[in-house]
This record gives C-alpha cells, structure tokens and sequence, in this order.
C-alpha cells in the first residue's frame, strides 16, 4: 500500500534549545536573537537550511515555537521554517487560525523576509503580525537561494488584511548566518536542479 500520511519534525537539538530558553521574551529584538540562534544551529548540525521562525504571543513576547527549515532531512520541498512554525503552533494551539476570536494576537519572527510560499503560509495563519530581520536582496544574493517572485507591495498587502509588518531586526546578524552558510558551502537546495526528463521516459509502462 502506498503511504498515506506525512509528518514533519524539529530536529532533536530543538527540545534543548527551546528548554534554555525563558518563557517570555519580552522585546522584538529578543525574540529576533534566538530565532537568529536557531538559523545558526540548523547549519551547524546539518539539519536544514539557514533558516528559523518564531511564533509568539505579540504583546507577552509567550513563546509558543521557533521552528527551522526541514527540506532535505524530510524530503519535503514547502519543509521551510515559516511552515514548520506555524503548523507546530497550530497543533499546540489546537487551531487551524491562530487568529481566532478569543486569542492573544499572535507574531511570526522570522531571520529575513518570506518566500513566495511562505508568504501565502503566513497570510493563511491568522497572524496578526509579521518581523523580519531584513528583505532586501542579500539573502539571495550571498547564499544563491531563489525566493521565488514575491508581491511588489507584499507589505501593504499583508496591511490590508491586517497583518502589520517590522522590518529590519538584528539585520546584520541575520546576515552574518546567511555568510556562514555560503562560507561552509552547504547545499542550496533550489528545486528543478536535474536536467529535463526525455519524452520517452515520460510514460507509464504499460
Ligand atoms: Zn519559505
């Protein structure tokens, strides 16, 4: 029989990392430098990609999980930190809309602006509110990841329905990750890296 479910987890060092962690992390730049720390973790043990995200409660700073990128340890290319986050908080919170009636607002911390998926992740979650610790080029430019066609006013767009968006938290430490990845030389896990299939190898055999 073929598989019929999937799961996704963090990896191990995860648990310890979050029990050294206090409960509240009351300022932005708090939260920033430990979800800036998980990026630096993911590369060091190889588990993911150079990057982390943090859901908490928006005005407490009440960490509910920093989750990191888990694509190539899960074979699971949409594996990335923002979905990992906002799904792990979702199955703790036992809510499929983290912006429902009776909730605390809830915040997505993440160490550089969203992919083209994860955009639509976060518009999806029922965030009220998004940090960042950049989005200008540089995450593309020094680690070669393709991000994907982002909306030129993603930031208004996301404002309109509700969303506030900070930029620029702990920028050059975020960057300092990105560096330490291209430096170690680690795989940059883009999609469509093979050539294109032939056509006769195309076709299910009969
Ligand atoms: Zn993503």
């Amino acid at each position: 029989m073929t598989s019929q479910t999937f799961s996704l987890a963090l990896p191990a060092w995860a648990e310890r990392e979050h029990n050294l962690l206090p409960e509240c992390l009351p300022s932005l730049e708090e939260r920033m430098a430990a979800v800036i720390r998980f990026s630096r973790l993911n590369i060091e043990h190889k588990t993911g990609g150079p990057f982390a995200a943090g859901v908490f409660e928006k005005d407490s700073g009440r960490r509910v999980i920093i989750g990191v990128n888990r694509v190539m340890d899960s074979n699971c290319s949409s594996a990335h930190a923002e979905v990992m986050a906002l799904s792990l908080a979702q199955k703790i919170l036992g809510q499929w809309d983290l912006g429902s009636a009776g909730l605390p607002a809830y915040q997505l911390v993440v160490n550089w602006r969203p992919c083209v998926m994860c955009y639509g992740a976060a518009l999806w979650s029922g965030i009220r509110s998004l940090a960042v610790a950049g989005s200008g080029p540089e995450l593309e430019q020094i680690t070669g990841f393709d991000e994907g066609p982002i909306h030129p006013d993603w930031k208004s767009e996301l404002e309109k329905r509700g969303i506030e968006v900070i930029d620029n938290i702990l920028t050059e430490d975020a960057i300092q990750v990105f560096r330490q990845f291209r430096d170690e030389g680690q795989i940059v896990y883009n999609a469509r890296q093979g050539s294109l299939p032939d056509e006769k190898d195309s076709h299910c055999r009969l």
